[in-house]
């Protein structure tokens, strides 16, 4: 790290401005939360995002079902399913451990299954931590084996495992089964949603992204998501940190073009929370001061709800938007439906406005399950797109070309014009028409809310 040094810690007027524009019109911009330096250059955001364009391919009918291995076609592809969630009369049901023969009886609008490639993997957690699966995982376990599809599942599945890391796959059923607890009770799932492309798409750049899901729909993804959230707390004691995130198309890391999310439990609250969690102890209402209002104050506010608020994020490597809950529970899983409905319409619009081509990560913030400060659940979406500068190495200065005042001008423009064609929220406020944001982040009990 290079600029520890600035005074975060202290009252923002005492230290430097998040945001400096030069005489020349070149805008320095200082996360205030991390620390990370970005300048934007004049002249450049206007440019389209230079976005790799596909050759648009013609689809068949079989691309709709068995495109890739998140397809509805090859359900035995993927890791046993945990769960899975699907809208009956109007409401969002979850069903948990279904056997192969069972997956058919219904259509799961989102699928939570193992990741075949645990990032920490099981493993990790029982020889660090004498971590053993619970006693519902474990009957869950021995119940699949015990069916013969459910068995041959599972032995296929670590079959490919191993062939694909290069190992021996022509061992005992005994070894192989060695393997079946991570696919039971690991900590590292996927949320798997249902199209690979939208209903009626023609051509393969029609893709099924976040945004071109019903509100209702998102609304399913997302709470689906935190339900998997709260129980992975649930079930690993050893772990203060879930972290959620998704991927969008192979510039921003994920490996299929088909919509999911992922989780994992880790040992650790991670690097930036730490540094954030030492400045949120001096100022509980730093999200507030150094991200709403100062948003507002700055005229970065792009949208808004009774229940969430999207601004263009300041000192960001990649493009960045921050979307907060205004929930005054930290905990999403403890959150009302409404608020979680709130969040939720925010961030699809979030998605809508930045546009399915556009490569992108949705990386979840929210307390540490053993944090006793509170901080609001919040998300940022950052565009993968090409921005860099190659300036970066020796300065550890980040050259953007596109300032946080372009991303709201492209952000609340689409808005409009999406509100307008009825494929956002018809409740969200946009641009000019949000409230004045004065600490409108109600985590903070310090304020009395
Ligand atoms: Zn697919």
């Amino acid at each position: 790290m290079t600029h520890p040094t600035v005074p975060l810690s202290t009252p923002l007027s005492a230290s430097r401005d998040p945001l400096q524009r030069m005489a020349d019109g070149t805008l320095k911009q200082l996360n205030p939360f991390t620390g990370t330096q970005v300048w934007t250059v004049p002249g450049r955001g206007n440019r389209p995002l230079s976005v790799p364009q596909k050759e648009p391919e013609q689809l068949k009918p079989e691309d709709f079902t068995a495109r890739c291995n998140f397809c509805v076609d090859k359900l035995l592809q993927t890791p046993p399913e945990k769960s899975r969630t699907v809208s009956r009369d109007g409401r969002w049901e979850i069903i948990r451990d279904l056997l192969p023969h069972e997956l058919g009886d219904t259509q799961a609008a989102f699928r939570r299954v193992p990741n075949l490639f645990e990032i920490v993997s099981y493993d990790y957690w029982a020889q660090n931590y004498g971590f053993t699966m619970d006693e519902s995982r474990a009957n869950q376990m021995e119940r699949y084996l015990a069916d013969d599809e459910g068995r041959r599942h599972v032995l296929d599945i670590v079959r490919t495992r191993l062939k694909a890391s290069g190992q021996d796959d022509n061992v005992s059923e005994e070894e192989l089964l060695s393997h079946a607890p991570a696919y039971f009770g690991g900590g590292h799932d996927v949320i798997i949603a249902r199209r690979h492309f939208i209903d009626g798409a023609t051509d393969s750049t029609q893709l099924a992204s976040s945004g071109t899901l019903s509100l209702d729909e998102h609304y399913g993804f997302i709470a689906f998501t935190i339900d998997s959230l709260r129980d992975l707390y649930e079930r690993n004691r050893y772990a203060p940190y879930v972290s959620v995130f998704q991927n969008w198309l192979a510039p921003a890391g994920a490996s299929f073009e088909h919509l999911h999310k992922q989780l994992v439990a880790i040992d650790e609250r991670g690097m930036h929370s730490e540094l954030e969690i030492a400045r949120l102890r001096q100022n509980p209402n730093m999200y507030n001061e150094w991200g709403v209002n100062f948003a507002s104050y700055h005229n970065l506010i792009i949208a808004e709800n009774d229940h969430a608020v999207m601004c263009a994020g300041v000192g960001h490597r990649y493009p960045t938007i921050n979307v907060y809950s205004k929930s005054p529970t930290p905990e999403p899983w403890r959150q009302t439906e409404e608020e979680v409905r709130g969040m939720s319409d925010i961030l699809h619009a979030a998605h809508a406005g930045t546009g399915p081509e556009v490569p992108c990560n949705e990386e979840w913030h929210h307390k540490p399950i053993d944090l006793d400060v509170p901080m609001p659940w919040r998300i940022n979406i950052k565009w993968r797109v090409s921005v860099l500068a190659g300036f970066e190495g020796g300065t550890k200065i980040n050259v953007n070309t596109l300032s946080p005042y372009d991303i709201r001008d492209r952000m609340v423009s689409s808005l409009y014009e999406l509100r307008e064609q009825g494929r956002i929220s018809k409740e969200i406020r946009i641009a000019t028409e949000c409230a004045p944001a004065r600490n409108v982040l109600r985590y903070n009990p310090v304020l009395g809310r």
